[in-house]
């Protein structure tokens, strides 16, 4: 039966494909696919842990005292039967087999369905069997992963669900979409050389780290579902339209073809864009608009130079740092890591921001700043840097001694006092001096603070005396100014970034920057965002840093603008207590009576 689950959109266009579900062990698990050739090993790997489990429950069976309980004997009959169950055995060889799921994937996958087939059972003592079932999945995937403890039987976990008829083996031609109660921005990294054809989170708002990592694969996502992964099924057909933020679930022929002939309009337009590659970004009255790329990885570097980025306005550094189990990267690593994002760029700037490291980014799964009361407002970014001087000065050095290789800038966040700014500038001193005394070269660096904290932007000319540049991290900004936490998904109807005050911080900086002939630039998600574009033009922004996906049709916008009529207009948005209704109203003619040229350099005329 077909039902639609609505969420929040995160990044454009319709995926159709097969539901793949992830995440109902306990236990922690890669997801990633194998090749052909490592099809036996996998299995192999399942069959030696699963071993491992029987003889462990043997063992016990036989040291059991002869006084004990019955309930407990009966216990490891069960769970030795579940472990001998043929449709455990069956289906994760299917998985590994027939779609190359590395084996824990493989092994939680069929766990999901099972658990399904458990949930839907009428005999209440067969229901509660799925308890039994997830203890010894999770304890094989505890002896794969090399973490066993002594045996304890944890309360049975219940979630809903429905029953599941698993499909005939199916050719790996057929696109996969993700479904996730939660997928941190680590699991999303490790999901960037996969196959999904889109992603659907339970949870998470539209600027989370999640959603800012599933825009930059550029495939449809939607997040805030809700109950998706309860309620679809492993193996359902799926719809994402990460325009509208709506999942379709087992669609019907006529839902299935008026999708798809969405997404072939979708390519098309797409296709259309790639034209706009090397056309200068420069509005119709003759402004240059750099348009930069956001990274995560240096291998991103690939992307931003194929999408016509002039640079990167962006690299979160923090991803070189995640799901490393609490090892940082030492300093010749960052190095190199840095070194080949420059290197990548070609000869264009990159901007490295320093760790960003907190809040909904934690280093790995159940680190401590994962578990504060309050993570956003905690030891987060630099905050977290300046706390552990040792880390931050190697990773400082990194950046200086990839300063060599190419133009690069360094980028501060989560700035708000000025203790901080000069900590950190002492630092900087420090590090150099470290890499003076070992007689390492290192190159200048251009530094900028991001303005993310109200805090900073009503304190401007603090940072601009001590900053080359300043940059707007909109995402945060408006987090903090309106105490909307951003990945939380119950409160993202008031995450609004027209919202007056919003407006004002950015318009405010933009102007402060300009008046000192510094630059300045917004890296948050509103820089990508094309229905935002000719307001951030109109308020005078000339430099926007984006994910590569969103460059060329940012770039069309910024073709079709003229600033001299959007000026006024963005004038008008600033100072209205609706600015939505405000920017709705039409562009009047350019001040100076002249008409507006209409020359887009690509297709439908000008909107101005
Ligand atoms: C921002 O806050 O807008 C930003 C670009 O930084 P991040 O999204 O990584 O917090
Ligand atoms: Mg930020």
């Amino acid at each position: 039966m077909t039902f639609s689950i609505h969420g929040l959109p995160v990044a454009r266009g319709i995926a159709i494909g097969r539901a793949v579900l992830v995440g109902s062990s306990r236990v922690e698990v890669a997801h990633y696919f194998i090749k052909p050739e490592q099809i036996p090993a996998e299995i192999d790997r399942v069959r030696v842990g699963r071993n491992a489990v029987v003889d462990e429950l043997q063992r016990l069976q036989h040291a059991m005292p002869k006084d004990a309980p019955p309930e407990l004997t009966a216990l490891l009959d069960v769970h030795l039967m579940l472990l001998e169950d043929e449709t455990l055995t069956t289906g994760v060889k299917h998985w590994i087999t027939d779609r190359l799921y590395n084996a824990e994937w493989a092994l939680t996958t069929q766990l999901e369905i099972i658990a399904r087939q458990f949930d839907e059972m009428e005999d209440e003592y067969l229901r509660e069997r799925k308890a039994d079932l997830e203890q010894v999945v999770d304890r094989i995937l505890r002896y794969m992963k090399g973490v066993v403890s002594p045996i304890a039987l944890p309360p049975p976990v219940r979630r809903k669900g429905g029953s599941h008829q698993m499909s005939p083996d199916e050719s790996l031609t057929v696109p996969l979409v993700l479904i996730a109660h939660d997928l941190s921005p680590a699991d999303m990294l490790q999901f960037k050389q996969s196959v999904f054809a889109g992603f659907v989170t339970d949870v998470g708002g539209k600027t989370s780290h999640t959603a800012i990592v599933a825009r930059s694969l550029d495939i449809p996502a939607v997040v805030g579902a809700r109950s998706a992964s309860q309620l679809v099924r492993q193996d359902d057909w799926v719809i994402i339209d990460g325009d509208a933020g709506v999942v379709v679930v087992d669609p019907s022929p006529i839902i299935l073809a008026e999708y798809g002939f969405k997404q072939r309009q979708g390519e098309l337009e797409r296709e259309r864009l790639t034209r706009l590659r090397h056309t200068p970004a420069i509005t119709l009255d003759g402004h240059k608009v750099e348009l930069l790329a956001n990274i995560e990885m240096p291998e991103d570097a690939v992307s931003a130079v194929t999408a016509g980025a002039v640079g990167v306005g962006l690299f979160r550094s923090e991803f070189l740092f995640m799901g490393r189990k609490g090892s940082l990267p030492n300093e010749e690593e960052q190095y190199q890591a840095y070194r080949s994002a420059v290197e990548g760029m070609q000869g264009m700037p990159v901007t490295i921001r320093t760790v960003d490291i907190g809040a909904d980014k934690p280093l790995d799964k159940g680190h401590k700043e994962d578990t504060h009361l309050n993570p956003a407002l905690g030891l987060r970014a630099i905050r977290w840097s300046l706390a552990d001087p040792a880390m931050f000065l190697t990773q400082l050095r990194a950046i200086l001694r990839a300063a060599v290789h190419g133009q690069v800038n360094l980028l501060v966040p989560m700035l708000a006092h000025g203790s901080e700014i000069r900590q950190t500038l002492a630092l900087l001193d420090f590090a150099r001096a470290e890499l003076d005394n070992r007689g390492v070269v290192y190159g200048p660096l251009k530094l900028g603070a991001m303005i993310e904290i109200p805090a900073a932007a009503l304190t401007l000319p603090l940072f601009l005396k001590y900053f080359d540049f300043l940059s707007v991290g909109t995402n945060d900004l408006i987090q903090y100014t309106l105490a909307i936490d951003r990945a939380d998904e119950s409160v993202a109807h008031l995450y609004d970034p027209l919202h007056p005050a919003v407006l004002r911080l950015l318009a405010d900086t933009i102007r402060a920057c300009q008046a000192q002939g510094k630059g300045v630039s917004v890296c948050g998600e509103m820089a990508g965002d094309i229905t935002m574009t000719r307001l951030l033009l109109g308020l005078g922004l000339r430099s926007f840093s984006m994910h590569p996906a969103q460059i060329l049709a940012v770039k069309q916008e910024v073709l079709r603008a003229d600033t001299a009529r959007l000026g006024p207009w963005a004038q008008r948005v600033l100072e209205s207590e609706d600015p939505v209704q405000a920017m709705a109203e039409p562009l009047t003619a350019r001040p100076d009576g002249t008409p507006c040229r209409v020359d887009s350099g690509l297709g439908p005329l000008s909107k101005y």
